[in-house]
């Protein structure tokens, strides 16, 4: 029996990593549920899973879900605060941590996780990007295991040698990784139309349903650029070694080309469920509740090179990463906060990869050594970043 602490159990992969447990009550139970505010759906999730803790970031909202559970007779005791990510996130009683917070608000709970040593199945790919060498350490420091959820570097995770371990192995006979992109929504969008791209639009991937974040990055392509600055601290690969290529139908998750000339790769419906039961059940196989993919019925997988002239924020990874030092974390953190302008209404698609722009421009790339620093440069790219917005400010209804 595994014990399971989720942070971000409210979230689209909190909930997808929550419904392929049901299907294994004889396998897994849950130590601890965390959500930022959305306390209707942590009290559902406590009523069924019945974990000893909940941990609500919103103090008032989690004093309003105790007196909930406590009329209807739960033992679950709820927790409140930043604080209380960090602390159910090393707490000794779980073995299992699904990291499925969006974003920096993930990167303490995740990173205590690891130095406890624990099983860290990965989805918070922006604590990975901000502090990348920070995991590789605590990781070889505490033995903990990383094993990855985002879907591609799962796949590429399967296709891996035996006993390869992400982050503090690097694996032989490989000549690069291939990682698959589904172009997201405006593969084919006119590039003068781009500007008038609508919140609505930009939400409606082609072929993955996921919370509103990660889906605007996967219009821009940052998410692709993100998950190749993931790929390098997972797989310990040079850059060179990092390939990218647009695959629309999003079946193949990702492929490892070996020295030999062969290339592995995993296959299957576009269905978060896979990795996370893959990822939960390693070594071992277990159900994902995810339907056959029927081959003959999909009859053909189309490859194409990526049009980098659409995607300039795919453009900025590499350039974070070539700039090395805390330049991945400065991009992050512009990225965040261009995103939530553009999701709150404040900004024009076209203007997220702006600021971000901006941001790299103004801030020189400084050593990553401590957590404090990585706390200190995120700090200042989000106030940039604001201030570039709140100066660049064009109404998506103009
Ligand atoms: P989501 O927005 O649906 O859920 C986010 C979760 O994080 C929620 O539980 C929310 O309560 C919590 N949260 C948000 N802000 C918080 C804060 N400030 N403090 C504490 N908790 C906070 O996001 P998602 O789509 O599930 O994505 C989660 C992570 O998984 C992201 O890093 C994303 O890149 C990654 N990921 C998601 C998918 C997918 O299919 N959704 C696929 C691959 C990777
Ligand atoms: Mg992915």
């Amino acid at each position: 029996m595994q014990t399971v602490t989720i942070l971000g159990a409210t979230g689209s992969i909190g909930r997808q990593a929550l419904a392929v447990i049901a299907l294994h009550p004889e396998r897994y139970q849950i130590e601890a549920l965390t959500a930022h505010h959305n306390i209707d759906q942590l009290f559902n999730q406590c009523q069924r899973f019945k974990p000893r803790y909940a941990v609500v970031v919103d103090v008032k909202k989690a004093s309003v879900l105790q007196q909930r559970l406590c009329s209807v007779g739960s033992q679950t005791k709820v927790l409140a605060g930043h604080e209380a990510l960090v602390d159910v996130a090393k707490d000794g009683a779980s073995t299992v941590v699904i990291a499925a917070i969006v974003g920096a608000a993930g990167l303490l709970p995740t990173l205590a996780a690891v130095q406890a040593g624990k099983r860290l199945l990965l989805a918070n790919k922006e604590a990975l990007v901000m502090a990348g060498a920070l995991f590789v350490r605590a990781a070889q420091n505490s033995g903990a295991t990383i094993l990855p959820v985002d879907s591609e570097h799962n796949a590429i995770f399967q296709c891996m040698p035996d006993h390869f371990l992400p982050c503090v192995q690097r694996p032989h006979g490989i000549r690069s990784i291939i990682l698959t992109a589904s172009g997201g929504p405006f593969l084919h969008t006119p590039l003068n139309q781009m500007s008038a791209i609508t919140l609505e639009q930009a939400l409606a991937h082609p072929t993955w349903s996921m919370g509103p974040k990660i889906s605007i990055d996967s219009a821009t392509m940052m998410n692709k650029g993100l998950e190749v600055i993931e790929a390098y601290w997972l797989f310990q690969q040079p850059l060179d070694a990092i390939e990218v290529i647009i695959h629309p139908q999003s079946v193949i998750h990702s492929m490892v080309k070996y020295q030999d000339g062969s290339i592995l790769a995993e296959l299957g419906h576009p269905d978060m469920r896979t990795p996370i039961a893959s990822a939960l059940a390693w070594p071992e196989r277990m159900t994902s509740g995810v339907a056959d993919l029927d081959l003959v019925a999909l009859g053909r997988l189309d490859f194409l090179s990526v049009p980098k002239e659409r995607y300039p924020c795919f453009q900025f990874a590499y350039q974070a990463l070539e700039a090395s030092g805390n330049a991945a974390c400065l991009l992050n953190a512009a990225n965040e906060v261009a995103v939530a302008a553009f999701l709150a209404g404040r900004i024009k698609f076209t203007k997220i990869a702006e600021v971000i722009e901006a941001v790299l421009n103004h801030i020189a790339s400084e050593d990553l050594i401590e957590i404090e620093a990585v706390l200190l440069a995120d700090a200042a790219a989000r106030e940039l970043a604001e201030r570039f917005v709140a100066k660049q400010k064009i109404s998506v209804a103009n």
